[in-house]
């Protein structure tokens, strides 16, 4: 269902919604411009495609893949009913945005589902982290490759987080990330790749940080986030959500798909830590989860806890 009338047109580009609308067989046929902004897919390229051919690739927070059997817009059509979701989807760089979606029934005049519309906003609170992004830029505190902060910051969070947590005793967490394998990505397929790959990771790492907690390049492909006000199965929480939703980021070289997984080392910091200690300590439990094997979380103390 083309959209015919220019001023219905005019009013759905001006959202900051993403909206676009799909046939019974979920063939896109309007995208919007805050589509085209949210997801870097611009309306030629995906108006005439089917959404679930690998555009937006929808998953939960636990990496189960949507777009087969529990997409929103086709419950929509399949129930007649409106549907909500919290997602994340893919954007065309390859990192992860969550956003939060509603979708709802198109019907003709005789009131025959037809197709459905598809409303989804970016709840990753991109206006605040712009705002500190310019802000740190001005510091040079950005890394220039990622965008996201650099040692510098992270040593500087991590100071004043211990100094909150001697003085008022406000508990955070530590996480020290690395990517598994990167060598080989940028064996295979070039270090101008290999730092494709770098910001697609700090892309989903950034997009689903909450906006109080920090997360720096440590250099090389390692991240560390300091994750403020948590408990230790908090932590471990996020730590998991980073790890799935790295590894359901993914981009194209050529034909060939590449997408890395991360190894992490999560631990609570302790109040007679100093930075040192406390990174050393999150660096090697990120080096036991690469003994597990990689692609794992590893705290201390334990987590999950054994009983
Ligand atoms: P492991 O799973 O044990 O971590 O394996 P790995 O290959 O990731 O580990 P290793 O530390 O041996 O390799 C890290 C690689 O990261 C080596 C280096 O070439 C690459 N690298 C570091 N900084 C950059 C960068 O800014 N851009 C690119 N493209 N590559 C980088
Ligand atoms: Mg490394
Ligand atoms: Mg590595």
């Amino acid at each position: 269902m083309p959209i015919k009338n220019d001023m219905y047109k005019s009013i759905l580009d001006n959202l900051s919604d993403g909206v676009y609308f799909v046939d019974l067989d979920r063939r896109i046929s309007y995208w919007n411009k805050g589509a085209e902004r949210i997801t870097g897919h611009q309306s030629r390229e995906v108006v005439g495609c089917f959404c679930k051919d690998n555009i937006l690739n929808h998953v939960d927070g636990q990496g189960v893949e949507l777009c087969r059997d529990l997409c929103p817009l086709a419950k929509a059509m399949l129930e007649g009913t409106n549907q909500e979701a919290e997602v994340y989807l893919k954007h065309k760089d390859g990192h992860r945005v969550p956003v939060s979606v509603r979708g709802a029934p198109l019907r003709d005049g005789k009131g025959k589902i037809i197709g459905a519309v598809e409303i989804f906003s970016d709840i990753s609170g991109k206006d605040e982290l712009m705002q500190r992004v310019e802000e740190l830029r001005k510091m040079a505190l950005l890394d220039p490759l990622t965008g996201m902060g650099n040692r510098r910051l992270v040593e500087a969070g991590l100071n004043s987080r211990l100094n909150e947590l001697e003085r008022y005793g406000w508990k955070f967490g530590l996480l020290f990330i690395d990517i598994d394998y990167f060598k080989k990505v940028n064996d295979s397929y070039g270090h101008e790749t290999g730092d494709l790959v770098l910001k697609m990771v700090a892309g989903t790492l950034i997009h689903n940080a909450r906006s109080f907690d920090l997360l720096g390049r440590w250099g090389g492909e390692e991240f560390v986030a300091i994750i403020a006000n948590v408990t230790g199965e908090e932590l471990f929480r996020i730590a998991q959500k980073y790890r799935i939703l790295v590894g359901e980021s993914s981009l194209f070289a050529g034909k060939d798909r590449i997408n890395v997984t991360i190894s992490v080392g999560a631990t609570l910091a302790r109040s007679d830590d100093s930075s040192e200690i406390l990174l050393k300590r999150a660096d090697q439990l990120m080096y036991r989860s690469k003994l597990s094997g990689r692609n794992c979380v590893t705290m201390e103390p334990e987590f999950p806890l054994k009983v």
